[in-house]
């Protein structure tokens, strides 16, 4: 089995890490490579729970925080092993995300006496159907592994913190109309034309800008979908229009839900599904702290991101990592050398003294 050295620098280990494969479902090699040197750490306890690994710090700090990372890739894209050029790694896993594993280890290993509890989490599992998450896993088999006052997950962010995320919510809009033949159309009553009403309610509904810890989250009320008609000779008597809701994490669901409602009251709505937004928690002590030792403004999250699960159990988190996100899952993945040393040093400096 390759060893790892968490003496290594954190380059240095990001090209370690990639070079064992771990594309998900086939983490194994690297969760017992990346087990076996965390059990050599004497301020460490660890557990393990398939190819997820947990480390954590037990010094009696009234607050811990978790530094969570997914330790799966993309499939390669002919892009293994690492090539190290001018200052740059590339291949795949370097953004997204060894690069933020490697800040772990080095982390986990070198911090023998943080000023703050810290649990490390490496899981398995991200780069895939929702349901196989490690992470979700944990929280569901072991929430307790992931109690904490804050967590950073160190996705590629380009070294900025992006705090919290919106919550999704899908729901379709029913207009029944009556079917009759299409020449003979004043015998019934056509769903599909009931769709300019939704339509027009739609376009005409201005979606709110909310303002959490800082961060302006823009929200959108949209119709991604229409389906209706029968055939080409009959007036359809069913049209449906599917509508998603991206809203800011202070709302609920089922207060999103509320807004869907009214905005598209007197219409039939059927809420399909809905997953709760993140929030950024930037008001923490704990992350107050982080983000003035970041620097930079803090940028609201939108899309939906595993800061939600942590969110979920209570933990506000925010996503801070070295790799740029937009090569992400490109062959021509590359990490630059210099935010990976950039944000081990803040992370450690935030995390020392
Ligand atoms: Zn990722």
């Amino acid at each position: 089995m390759t060893r790892l050295d968490l003496s290594d620098d954190a380059a240095a280990l990001t090209v370690a890490l990639c070079n064992i494969q771990s594309v998900s479902g086939d983490e194994r090699r690297l969760a017992e490579a990346i087990e076996l040197v965390l059990r050599e750490v004497p301020h460490l306890t660890v557990d393990r729970d398939g190819d997820a690994v947990v480390a954590r710090t037990n010094l009696g700090h009234d607050e811990r925080v978790v530094i969570a990372g997914h330790i799966d890739t993309v499939p390669l894209g002919d892009n293994l092993p690492c090539r190290v050029e001018e200052g740059r790694i590339h291949g795949c896993g370097t953004t997204d995300m060894k690069s933020g594993v490697a800040v772990q280890l080095r982390l986990a290993a070198h911090l023998s006496a943080p000023n703050r509890d810290v649990t490390y989490v490496f899981y398995d599992h991200e780069e895939v159907e929702a349901d196989k998450n490690g992470l979700g896993r944990i929280g569901r088999k072991h929430p307790e592994w992931l109690a904490g006052n804050f967590a950073v997950l160190m996705e590629p962010t380009n070294a900025i913190v992006e705090g919290g995320c919106q919550g999704s919510l899908r729901a379709d809009v029913v207009l029944r109309g009556h079917r009759a033949h299409s020449a003979r159309s004043w015998l019934g009553t056509n769903a599909v034309h009931a769709a300019g009403d939704v339509l027009r309610r739609l376009d005409a509904y201005q979606a709110e800008e909310v303002v959490i810890d800082g961060l302006t989250y823009r929200e959108g009320l949209n119709a991604v979908g229409i389906t209706g008609g029968v055939a080409g000779n009959v007036i359809p008597d069913e049209c449906r229009i599917t509508v998603n809701y991206r809203f800011a994490p202070d709302k609920s669901e089922e207060q999103a839900a509320q807004v869907v409602r009214r905005v598209l009251d007197g219409f039939e709505v059927e809420i399909s599904d809905t997953a709760p937004g993140a929030l950024p928690g930037l008001s923490h002590p704990a992350a107050a702290a982080f983000v003035a030792m970041v620097g930079g403004e803090p940028l609201p999250k939108f899309g939906w991101t595993d800061v939600s699960r942590f969110s979920a159990l209570g933990v506000p988190a925010v996503n801070y990592g070295p790799g740029d996100p937009g090569v992400a899952h490109q062959r021509e993945e590359y990490c630059d050398i210099a935010p990976i040393f950039e944000c081990e040093q803040k992370m450690l400096s935030w995390l020392s003294g």
